[in-house]
């Protein structure tokens, strides 16, 4: 099959044959003549499957008739983070050489002014997060009634972000008659009930599934104390790794990637960092700098690095395991793309253990273990991070940098009129405005990541009194002889 027999228009061929793509994906095969033909389209596949152009390139010849009017963008595509808004960006900017379409960027952490001047000017594209989006419809200087296609990217990605309200929020602003182009890895049943609510009879179309890793990755782990040593077992591996060109490091938490950076560039690595509590220009230069081999190592954090399409990243080390075993399967799938060989390995620490089992029963893989360590031989000393070290360490610590589960079970106690903490919001140090007004729909505990958390701790937070944390010891009690 060629692009040719897809329907598309000459002026999206052009630049489809300039791009250098020959043969459409899957994804774009069976979802292109569909999504010309008008019909919403629920597409099962995650990022690397080619399904950014499978919606980009039929918008792009839609659009051909028509024209935009100031305030009502004609198209919406919603991402879950700045960073997949930015490469959709890219994605029409190389697909859309041909055509003379206005395309608007709505993400946070930039400022509002540059943003409205281009909604005002009348957006063909409108491609935003949803909190930044809401933002300016509140406000009113945006009208979603001309809407006339609308595309949900990434929406599992969306529930893990606690962003499912703010989507079901938007869809009720579009025109019912819009057509849906609806994205997702997985169908959790939150997912499925969206699509049953807010699509109208689409196509579905399923591609590779989320839990198959890529048969060009090697993968393997190492077992390693926690702490300093920890850290000397990935500088060992970063040295001694063969045919390295590149590699993403991911951290389970911010502060370890501020902390893993630093620690990296002392011992001479060139290493740069993206991680959700930097300001976008920060996170920007960041990517930048390691796409353009500036730097080759980039330490960063889930929320930031999912679904990036950086090409060519020769090797990926998760420095901690994640605790989220689909997880493991997106940080892995940033190696070994369109057909490259890559390495992944995951430094595993005693307390990983369970984590390991789960990542195996999700790949349905066994992963051969590296070196000679194990987590046997481990002494006590090395696979344990002395408990009142780190206890006294976390009471003191603010929000962001609080693990994955407590910042899940904390935000289900947030109060419904605390400012939004989308990934979108604007971080403190960048925020260009003022904040952003109180949503009116209440959010419920979504499933939070330690990156879209920076508002303020709700009551205590995680934060126990070290007294609290003391043992207790009982009397035993005194027996009464009657
Ligand atoms: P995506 O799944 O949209 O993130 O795309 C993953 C990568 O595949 C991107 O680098 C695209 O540029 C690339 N790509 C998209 N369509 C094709 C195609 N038909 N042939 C080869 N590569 C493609």
């Amino acid at each position: 099959m060629t692009f040719n027999e897809l329907g598309l228009s000459a002026k999206v061929l052009q630049a489809v044959e300039a791009s250098g793509y020959t043969t459409p994906t899957p994804i774009q095969a069976q979802a292109i003549p569909h999504a010309l033909a008008g019909r919403d389209i629920l597409g099962i596949a995650q990022t690397g499957t080619g399904k950014t152009a499978a919606f980009t390139l039929p918008m792009l010849s839609r659009l051909e008739q028509g024209r935009a009017r100031a305030r009502m963008p004609r198209t919406l595509i919603l991402e879950p983070t700045r960073e997949l808004a930015a490469q959709v960006e890219e994605s029409f900017v190389r697909y859309g050489v041909n055509h003379k379409l206005n395309v608007a960027l709505l993400i946070g952490g930039v400022s509002f002014g540059d943003q409205e001047t281009k909604i005002m000017r009348g957006a063909d594209v409108l491609i935003a997060t949803p909190g930044r989006l809401l933002d300016f419809s509140e406000r009113g200087k945006l009208l979603l009634t001309g809407i006339e296609i609308l595309v949900i990217d990434e929406a599992d990605r969306m529930l893990d972000m606690g962003f499912i309200p703010d989507i079901e929020r938007i869809c009720k602003l579009v025109p019912f008659t819009r057509q849906t182009l609806f994205f997702s890895a997985t169908m959790p049943p939150e997912i499925t009930r969206l699509t049953e609510t807010f699509l109208h009879n689409p196509v579905r179309i399923e591609v590779a599934r989320a839990a198959s890793t890529a048969t060009t990755i090697t993968q393997n782990f190492v077992a390693s104390a926690t702490g300093p040593a920890k850290r000397e077992t990935l500088r060992r591996l970063i040295r001694g790794a063969a045919d390295f060109k590149n590699a993403i490091i991911f951290c389970n938490r911010k502060r370890d990637v501020a902390v893993l950076h630093k620690s990296l560039q002392k011992h001479g690595f060139n290493a740069g960092a993206l991680h959700g509590d930097m300001d976008q220009r920060a996170r920007m230069s960041s990517l930048d700098a390691f796409k353009t081999g500036d730097v080759d190592l980039l330490v960063c954090s889930d929320v930031a690095a999912r679904g990036l399409d950086i090409p060519d990243v020769s090797h990926v080390f998760n420095f901690d395991v994640p605790t989220h075993a689909e997880d493991y399967v997106h940080r892995i799938g940033r190696t070994g793309r369109a057909g490259k060989s890559g390495v992944a390995i995951s430094i595993i620490t005693r307390a990983d253990q369970k984590h390991v089992a789960e990542i195996e029963r999700l790949i349905a893989q066994k992963i051969d273990w590296l070196g000679e360590e194990t987590l046997a031989n481990l002494t006590e000393e090395d696979a344990e991070e002395p408990l009142g070290r780190e206890r006294g360490r976390r009471s003191t610590r603010k929000d962001s940098e609080k693990s994955e589960d407590g910042a899940t079970r904390r935000k289900s106690v947030r109060s419904s009129s605390a400012p939004r903490r989308d990934d979108e919001r604007p971080s403190a140090d960048s925020a260009p405005v003022r904040e952003a007004p109180a949503s009116s729909a209440p959010r419920r505990g979504p499933r939070r990541r330690p990156e879209d958390e920076d508002a303020p701790v709700v009551g205590m937070g995680d934060h126990v009194p070290m007294f609290l944390l003391r043992p207790v010891r009982l009397k035993p009690a005194k027996v009464v002889e009657e």
